[in-house]
């Protein structure tokens, strides 16, 4: 935890930093919702509820999204939890649906998730870490982008708080119909988790996706979500986030131009800015960040993912 935290301080690029709640935090908070809702009303649950089931098997790597599908009529006052952090889901014809993630700094070691209601408990999957490696670049940028000023360092602190905030409260249920889609079909220019050297000094992890962008070119929304930001930073330029719900949010970084507001509820594919060059970026392209339950991984997994959601 100490190591993924310390390594978090290190990541000054991405916002993925920010949001990299520890398991704690995210339980503790969940506890006192959950608290909060027991004390309301005790819900209407089959006392005669009980559900065999063989737990699913599933694999994973450091930096992916998988999707867990569990058949069965499930009730959506449980909880799932996978190790001790709980996981939203949602439920679609009689099956359990949720989204597993582990990011860059990810253990690899398996674990359990179990799905609890009431006195009862269950185990739905078994989960395999697999090992995973990542390349290197070298990158040179503005100086000044790369050692801060005092004024600078001061933005980078507050608009890290910004995005924490924004980051912190998505809600259990998904705002998102279908699969998720790329919002920009492109060359990827810089994949996920490459190891970044700037200007033969500073380390950091990119942990979103690069894509080749003309500024100007049309980005769109890799799904339905309401846009919890969009602002200009100083790392990602004129950035719009999208709150998918279920804990999924997606960043678009270094864009010329915004077309939306915050609080705007966008659908799928919609139109949400023009590309561009803003903030430390080398030339024009498209920064395409994904969070997963607070951790980030690669847009191609969880675009993966979503297809196998029963429809
Ligand atoms: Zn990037």
């Amino acid at each position: 935890m100490i190591k993924i935290f310390l390594s978090c301080l290190l990541l000054m690029f991405t916002s993925s930093c920010a949001l990299m709640k520890s398991r704690g935090e995210i339980s503790q908070q969940k506890n006192e919702e959950k608290e909060k809702l027991e004390n309301k009303e005790a819900p209407e649950v089959d006392k005669q509820w009980k559900l065999t089931i063989e737990p699913q098997n599933i694999t994973i790597k450091p930096g992916e999204a998988t999707l867990l599908v569990v058949p069965g009529d499930f009730y959506q006052e449980g909880t799932l939890a996978c190790l001790d952090k709980e996981i939203p889901f949602f439920l679609r014809d009689h099956h359990l649906v949720a989204f597993i993630s582990e990011t860059y700094f990810s253990e690899i070691k398996p674990y359990h998730c179990f799905y609890t209601l009431g006195e009862d408990q269950i185990k739905v999957a078994e989960v395999e870490v697999l090992p995973k490696r990542f390349p290197s670049e070298r990158i040179y940028v503005d100086r000044k982008k790369v050692f801060l000023s005092k004024k600078d360092q001061d933005r980078v602190n507050k608009e890290r708080k910004i995005r924490y905030k924004a980051y912190a409260s998505s809600p259990d249920r998904p705002f998102f119909y279908g699969p998720f889609e790329l919002p920009i079909r492109s060359k990827v220019t810089s994949i996920y988790g490459s190891k970044r050297v700037f200007n033969k000094k500073k380390q950091t992890q990119h942990l979103g996706t690069d894509y080749r962008a003309a500024v100007g070119v049309p980005i769109k929304a890799a799904n339905r979500g309401k846009i919890v930001l969009s602002r200009d930073f100083f790392y990602t330029g004129n950035t719009i986030v999208i709150d998918h719900g279920l804990g999924i949010f997606t960043t678009y970084g270094h864009l010329s131009k915004r077309l939306v507001e915050e609080g705007e509820v966008v659908p799928a594919g919609a139109i949400i800015g023009k590309a561009g060059s803003t903030g430390r970026s080398t030339g024009p392209h498209l920064h395409w960040g994904v969070t997963v339950n607070g951790l980030a991984v690669e847009g191609d997994s969880l675009i993966e993912a979503s297809l196998g959601m029963p429809r």
